[in-house]
């Protein structure tokens, strides 16, 4: 580790949205190949404490960490990018940092003082991406601060920056991540937004070492001199980010801007040689060309509920699912389609269901409540019985562990209680250690979380997609499996194949004499990246491939949502 560790702040500036996760994720995994320890965070300005009880349409995905912490989407971005866990110390959002200053003045612990919002939460904020920067052993922390600057919201947070940087000059950087739009009226690129950004960035004490731009095209030569001249930042360190056809070329975009080494030289540092086999930016550059060259399309129907509103809100509630199909798609050679059906449109209408037959392969994936539960059986069943390849996660294990019970078990009155209190099959039921949570209706940070330990049954297809014994997969649910019923539903066809041995919890499930029809209790979507594509992942996509190559698939598909690339 290097002997003073330093800080990048990425900060937003007019609008939200632009991608400063990715420009973070992407700035990090540039540095990490310049042969430095890299490590990211986010600082969220919610007051609330963490993003498990926020609704998926608002705020996007809720990202579960190893530690179990439910953190935003964006930990996610920097996992993708950094190949490594980002644990939930690298997490804070505002009302983490209240709670904790207001807890230490109730434990007397500022010893009589005053106690303020500046300094002390301020310091609070740099206590905690000190000990971030600790527990990763990095030479570079990049510390994303959420919304944009010049909003009441993430004041505090930047603060800490301005406090950071005029303790340690050296050490300490700034990242403006502007918006450089392009009216439709005009046809060209202005400037004056960005400017306006970086004016309100001086009235927080401080001033951007590199301007990112996002826009639509690439920043040309006069505009490059404008917001170098009027924002007093030297004209190489705006580096421009047009929009891409994947996030995963952006950093490979900071490389040629040089980037890395820029902000490098800005800290007195030198970039280190990295040994090719460990070069993660080399492996993703192959990546990306077959994301860009490879057309022939493995066509995937996702079966779930939060898809009413647009495309953005819909890519940012399934991020994770949606990266991990790319990843598996992309590791075959296949460029993913995605499209997105609301389970209630079978609830309706059952006559839509023959439209199942138009997929190479169907998923369902992570869900809580009771809309669409029905919709999403009878998807399960369709898909059991015409042999499509099918992959559910947690509650899309869950409901295919009550359609088989229902339909093929002969268990005609099978549900989860968390839709039946009190169901004459209860196939799924409440977690032991859950009962309390249910009972207190304790909700925040109370579900089965993060990474346990699943010993995996020999022989079966998931083992044999894992290659190995033994796995570690992360949750995030309260209910499960009820082991009273292992004996009839095996006997129905169904395989136990992943348990986990500590609370002896069925933890995966395959269907014998079926193409793959495999259920997750966890989800693996989370362990997925662009250069380790997750095993189960793989296994669907090839399943789907077989599907697309043999059976003949006559039904016409129907109008719906797609998601390409
Ligand atoms: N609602 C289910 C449970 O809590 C599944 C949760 C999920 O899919 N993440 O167990």
């Amino acid at each position: 580790m290097a002997k003073d560790p330093k800080y990048i702040f990425v900060v937003g500036g007019v609008m939200s949205s632009v991608g400063k996760g990715v420009v973070s994720g992407s700035l990090a995994m540039v540095l990490q190949s310049k042969g430095y320890s890299v490590t990211a965070m986010k600082a969220d300005p919610y007051i609330n404490v963490d993003a498990g009880t926020m609704n998926p349409t608002e705020h996007g995905e809720v990202f579960v960490t190893e530690d179990g912490d439910e953190t935003d989407q964006d930990i996610g971005n920097y996992e993708r990018f950094l190949g490594k866990n980002i644990y939930s110390v690298n997490y804070m959002t505002t009302g983490r940092v209240y709670l904790e200053v207001i807890e230490r003045e109730r434990n007397l612990m500022y010893k009589g003082k005053c106690v303020e919002v500046v300094p002390h939460i301020p310091e609070e904020i740099i206590r905690r991406i000190k000990l971030a920067q600790k527990q990763s052993q990095a030479d570079i922390t990049i510390i994303e601060v959420g919304g944009t600057v010049g909003e009441y919201q993430n004041i505090l947070f930047l603060e800490a920056g301005r406090m950071m940087k005029s303790q340690h000059p050296n050490d300490v950087a700034f990242v403006l991540v502007s918006y450089l739009p392009v009216p439709g009226s005009i046809g060209e690129m202005k400037t004056k937004p960005t400017q306006h950004a970086v004016r309100l960035m001086n009235e927080a004490g401080l001033q951007p070492d590199v301007v990112v731009g996002r826009s639509s095209k690439s920043i040309d030569a006069v505009r490059r001199k404008k917001i170098a001249q009027f924002c007093s930042v030297d004209e190489n360190m705006v580096i421009s980010a047009p929009d891409c056809e994947s996030i995963y070329e952006v950093p490979l975009l900071f490389e040629k801007e040089n980037l890395g080494e820029k902000l490098l030289k800005r800290f007195g540092l030198k970039s280190k040689s990295v040994p090719p086999a460990q070069d993660r930016l080399k492996q993703l550059r192959k990546v990306v060309k077959v994301i860009k060259t490879v057309d022939q399309k493995v066509r995937i129907g996702v079966v779930g509920k939060y898809f009413q509103t647009g495309e953005f809100v819909l890519a940012d509630s399934y991020i994770s699912v949606i990266e991990a199909l790319k990843h598996a798609a992309w590791s075959q050679k296949r460029q993913p389609e995605l499209v997105w059906i609301d389970a209630e449109d079978y609830e309706k209408n059952p006559k839509q269901l023959k439209e199942l037959s138009s997929f190479d392969a169907v998923l369902i994936p992570g869900g809580f409540g009771s809309r669409g539960v029905e919709g999403k059986i009878m998807a399960i069943q369709y898909v059991r019985e015409n042999k499509i390849p099918y992959f559910g996660l947690c509650y899309g294990m869950q409901l295919a562990a009550v359609e088989v019970a229902r339909h093929v078990a002969g268990l005609k009155g099978a549900h989860t209680v968390e839709i039946d209190e009190n169901p004459e099959h209860p196939i799924i039921v409440v977690n032991p250690n859950q009962k309390e949570n249910i009972e207190q209706n304790r909700y925040g940070g109370t579900l089965r979380l993060g990474a346990y330990d699943c010993v995996l049954s020999p022989g079966t297809k998931t083992q044999k997609a894992y290659g190995v014994k033994k796995i570690s997969e992360r949750h995030r649910h309260r209910y499960e499996f009820n082991n009273a019923y292992v004996e009839q539903l095996e006997k129905a066809g169904l395989i136990v194949s992943g348990v986990n041995p500590q609370q002896n919890l069925v933890e995966i499930m395959e269907l014998e004499d079926h193409p793959w029809f495999v259920g997750t209790q966890f989800h693996p979507e989370f362990l997925s990246s662009p250069l380790k594509p997750h095993p189960l992942f793989v296994g669907f996509v090839k399943a789907a491939m077989t599907r697309s190559n043999g059976a003949k698939k006559t039904v016409k598909p129907t109008k719906r949502k797609i998601t390409k690339r």
